[in-house]
């Protein structure tokens, strides 16, 4: 990839795809190497004078042709709403991929609420090895984004907590209610957090609370 001088490097989005309302998917070709876990950043712009690209997470395979990156619309934010005008063809910048959230390959938790998920999808879909709970927290039933790809996964536990919707398979409540009643969490793998501040801080408490050792603890913080 060709980065200019603010580290900026063009795209053309090749799918859009509007998971649920104001919720997307953008795809582009892959032209670089990244590890399943890592962020880019992106902006509409070529350049860095007026804002700053905002982080994403890769939510693809590090070895698919395409690149995916999934997003949420903050109606009062600055790049999300410009970005949802954005159409197939259309060009967008994107810095190159960085970041130190990467899976283990062990048995793990991996902890999400809302498009905190993308970076479990991309280990997923990049084949991550070892036993795996996956915890995803959402409000509504239709918002637990790539869930196809985390059913009947051998190597992994996948549970969806649903704060206001109920769901067949689904636990109805707050993924951190759903971990407080957690008995006898393992002390010895590592917890991957991944999602908003309030969440990664909450969850945390609950799992030192618990006897997990902070070392035990990463998190990425969408903030
Ligand atoms: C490492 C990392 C990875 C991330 N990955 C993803 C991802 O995969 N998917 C995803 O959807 N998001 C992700 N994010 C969040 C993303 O980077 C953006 O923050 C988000 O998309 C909002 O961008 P925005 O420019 O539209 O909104 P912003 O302009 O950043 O505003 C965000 C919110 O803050 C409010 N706000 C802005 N300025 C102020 C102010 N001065 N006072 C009070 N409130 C204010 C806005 O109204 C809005 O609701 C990630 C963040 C990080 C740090």
């Amino acid at each position: 990839m060709d980065y200019n001088i603010d580290g900026l490097a063009p795209v053309v989005i090749t799918n859009k795809i509007e998971i649920t309302e104001r919720v997307f998917i953008y795809q582009f070709k892959r032209a670089f190497n990244f590890e399943a876990g890592q962020v880019i950043g992106i902006s509409v712009f070529d350049n860095t004078d007026e804002k700053m690209p905002r982080m994403y997470s890769i939510a693809s395979g590090n070895n698919d042709e395409l690149v995916s990156i999934l997003f949420n619309v903050k109606e009062t934010g600055w790049l999300t709403p410009l970005l949802a005008k954005k159409e197939v063809g259309d060009t967008i910048y994107i810095t190159a991929p960085s970041g130190n959230f990467l899976d283990n390959n062990e048995s793990a938790f991996w902890i999400a609420t809302g498009t905190g998920i993308a970076p479990f999808h991309s280990m997923l879909q990049s084949g991550s090895s070892g036993q795996k709970t996956l915890i995803h927290g959402a409000r509504k039933l239709d918002s637990f984004y790539f869930e196809d790809s985390f059913l009947n996964v051998n190597h992994l536990s996948y549970i969806r907590c649903c704060s206001q919707e109920e769901g067949n398979s689904i636990y109805f409540g707050r993924l951190t209610q759903y971990l407080k009643e957690y008995n006898n969490l393992p002390h010895d793998q590592k917890y991957y957090l991944c999602g908003v501040p309030e969440m990664v801080v909450e969850v945390r408490d609950i799992l030192i609370d618990k006897g997990v050792p902070y070392q035990q603890i990463v998190a990425e913080i969408y903030f």
